[in-house]
């Protein structure tokens, strides 16, 4: 397919060369031009408006920041690729989700598509699709979301079903991570070799490779971002915005913001967001 990619961070540049791997013609755009030039070496044609990037493709993926990001791209380039299917695939929320949708013009063919999964499955071709819409558009986008997941969950026809589906796996993910922190951090004040805890844990039904992931790079003290802890904040902000909207709890999301919001404060936006360990240590 003629497939065009809005935005090549972290994860428009890995799905985009999973698209390419699954022999999809790709055009790429994004905001900083030197971000995307790397991708001809893999064989995308670089693009240098978002008009340009679509022009002719029968599928666009929107991988951009947060729904200002989206709202303004799809704002200006809409009008070039009126007949594509357009795959949001930002992490915008439901609330960010139908902003857009009431914002494009009515017979844009829409899909919310969030992802699961972080830059190494982008990378491999292995997320997580998660989609709501029209099913026709979806069936029609299929081959496209197939070049960069692994398997698609159906949410439904409703534009920002799927994107709360992923606030509440992403309030999943937000929570292990800094549980992770916390443990690590209490084990290490009380005066323990925090290797034990993931010892005494091991094997067990709490035991997850997602613990151990992470315990690495924070016994390693490095963290090379997969999802930045920045985004991480942004989630969690989101996640805690959407509970208050429908009269949920909020008091774990409320613990959340702060410790990612002090992580982040503290200059470790742009490390992974395991870095959310920084936020517990004693001081
Ligand atoms: P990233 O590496 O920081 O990339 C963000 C992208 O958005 C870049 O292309 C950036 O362009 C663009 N952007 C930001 N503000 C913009 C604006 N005002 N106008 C136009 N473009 C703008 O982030 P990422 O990790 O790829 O994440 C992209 C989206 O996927 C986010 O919504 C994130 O929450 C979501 N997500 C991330 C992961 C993950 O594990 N990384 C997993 C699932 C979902 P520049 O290069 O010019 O800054």
């Amino acid at each position: 397919m003629h497939v065009a990619v809005l935005g090549t961070g972290i994860m428009g540049a890995g799905m985009t060369r999973s698209l390419l791997r699954a022999g999809h013609d790709v055009r790429v755009w994004n905001r900083t031009a030197a971000r995307a030039q790397p991708l001809a070496d893999d064989g995308a044609t670089v693009a240098g408006t978002p008009a340009g990037a679509v022009e002719g493709a029968e599928v666009v993926l929107v991988m951009l920041w947060d729904s200002p990001a989206v709202l303004d791209v799809l704002g200006s380039a809409a009008g070039a690729a009126p007949d594509a299917v357009w795959l949001q695939g930002s992490t915008i929320g439901a609330d960010g989700m139908r902003e857009v949708a009431a914002a494009r013009r009515p017979d844009l063919r829409l899909v919310d598509a969030p992802v699961l999964g972080t830059k190494g499955p982008a990378e491999q071709g292995t997320l997580v699709a998660l989609l709501s819409g029209a099913p026709a558009d979806v069936a029609a986008a299929q081959p496209a979301i197939d070049g960069y997941s692994a398997r698609s969950v159906y949410a439904g026809e409703r534009l920002g079903a799927a994107s709360a589906l992923k606030l509440a796996c992403n309030a999943w993910v937000a929570t292990m991570n800094a549980a992770v922190g916390q443990s690590i951090a209490l084990a290490e004040g009380l005066g323990l070799d925090p290797a034990l805890f993931l010892e005494a844990t091991r094997g067990g039904a709490s035991d997850t490779p997602y613990l151990h992931m992470k315990a690495e790079l924070i016994a390693k003290g490095e963290f090379p971002p997969s999802f930045t802890l920045a985004g991480a904040f942004k989630d969690v902000e989101l996640i805690r915005a959407a509970a208050r909207g429908v009269s949920v709890a909020d008091d774990v999301l409320a613990g959340l913001v702060a410790a990612y919001g002090r992580a982040v404060a503290a200059g470790h936006g742009e490390e992974d967001m395991a870095a959310v360990y920084r936020a517990f240590p004693p001081r």
